[in-house]
């Protein structure tokens, strides 16, 4: 049976409820199709000591604010997880956990959007998938070679998983500093965190506020014609949450630069110098999981969809929501989706 709707959204993470909520509000019929069995996106995978870079005031979807989690000023991501789910049932969304899309295409006036557990035939589609899925792993000599263990940013939980060993973290980037600082402070790991270029920390009084506030006055001044005031990028790399300032002014975050190779036992640097690891941690980010829209035949030689704001410049029909700024300023975050969320429904209003 194939399902009629006006929009699908693939993808029901924080930017799949965003979209919700704004589809909502057009009076617009959607169904939101989500692989994950439970609601609360990639919150749910995240390692166990994770807290949000901004105080949940400023961590909140349209419409609802996050309340404060007891005894913290920066929330973990269970309590991310909890307000998500709390979200998805009080605006009544209708998400099918469960259900994996792996494929939209073009069927005359429709797209059709081929789901595991059916067919649905939309008018439009938002996709909303993220970036947690795909991890990023660079092609570094001698990989397969190193007889340890090897993981990504998310099968990475917690300190106790490597109590005893000699760790190598991977990447300059937030999750590559608090995986460092998380494994330094437990005491019982010997870390050895690498980064490409020298780590550049914000400010100890920036969080993720700072950045919304610096993001969101470079698209005012690009929408209003001024001068670039320059984006998040130009402030640094790392912000400097309480672990990470803890392990940093404690001398336990020293980062050396990256290895020319990794060895059976270790790492290898161009100058003779070597570490033995039982483990690396590579913590080197993400590319956007967009399979899904393959036989649109959409994506540029960089790996992304062209779009003039959130819009596929492509196909008018579908939207992308959350994976990076690409999509909009701060559009991969709880506080920044907002607003490309409802811009992507108020254009699919006026498009039907
Ligand atoms: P996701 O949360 O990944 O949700 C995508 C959903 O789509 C998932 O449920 C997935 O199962 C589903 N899906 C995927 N493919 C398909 C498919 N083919 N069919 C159907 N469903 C599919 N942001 C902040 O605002 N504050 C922070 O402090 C913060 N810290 C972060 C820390 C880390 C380590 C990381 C990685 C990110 C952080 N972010 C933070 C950024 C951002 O908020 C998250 O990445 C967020 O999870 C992105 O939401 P999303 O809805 O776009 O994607």
């Amino acid at each position: 049976m194939t399902h009629r709707v006006d929009v699908v959204v693939v993808g029901g993470g924080q930017a799949g409820l965003a979209a919700g909520y704004h589809l909502r509000r057009q009076n617009l019929d959607f169904t939101v199709l989500d692989a994950g069995p439970a609601p609360g996106g990639a919150w749910q995978h995240m390692w166990d000591s994770l807290h949000l870079f901004s105080p949940a005031e400023h961590s909140s979807l349209p419409g609802r604010l996050m309340p404060a989690q007891a005894g913290e000023i920066y929330p973990d991501a269970g309590h991310v997880v909890d307000y998500l789910a709390d979200y998805e049932k009080r605006y009544d969304l209708p998400v099918q956990h469960g259900t994996r899309v792996n494929a939209v295409r073009r069927e005359g006036e429709s797209l059709l959007v081929e789901a595991d557990t059916g067919l649905w035939r939309a008018r439009a589609v938002i996709s909303a998938t993220g970036t947690w899925s795909r991890p990023f792993l660079p092609a570094v000599p001698g990989r397969s070679a190193f007889t340890g263990r090897q993981l990504h940013t998310v099968n990475y939980r917690s300190p106790a998983d490597f109590t005893g060993q000699r760790v190598v973290v991977v990447g300059g980037g937030n999750s590559g500093a608090q995986t460092a600082a998380d494994l330094a402070l437990d005491g019982q790991v010997e870390v050895t965190w690498v980064t490409q270029r020298p780590p550049q920390f914000l400010a100890d009084d920036f969080d993720g506020r700072t950045l919304f506030d610096v993001a969101t006055a470079r698209r005012r001044a690009l929408e209003e014609g001024r001068r670039d005031t320059g984006g998040v990028a130009s402030l640094g790399d790392i912000v400097a949450v309480p672990p990470v300032r803890a392990a940093r002014d404690a001398g336990l975050l020293v980062a050396k630069p990256m290895f020319a190779r990794l060895a059976a036992d270790g790492a290898r640097w161009a100058d003779g110098s070597h570490s033995g690891a039982d483990a690396v941690i590579w913590c080197t980010g993400f590319r956007p999981a967009l399979a899904h829209l393959a036989p649109l035949n959409l994506r540029s030689a960089r790996g992304h969809i062209p779009t003039d704001g959130t819009r596929a410049l492509g196909e008018p029909r579908l939207h992308l929501l959350g994976y990076g700024d690409w999509t909009g300023p701060a559009s991969a975050t709880l506080i920044g989706v907002g607003r490309p969320a409802r811009d992507a429904a108020q254009a699919i209003a006026q498009l039907l």
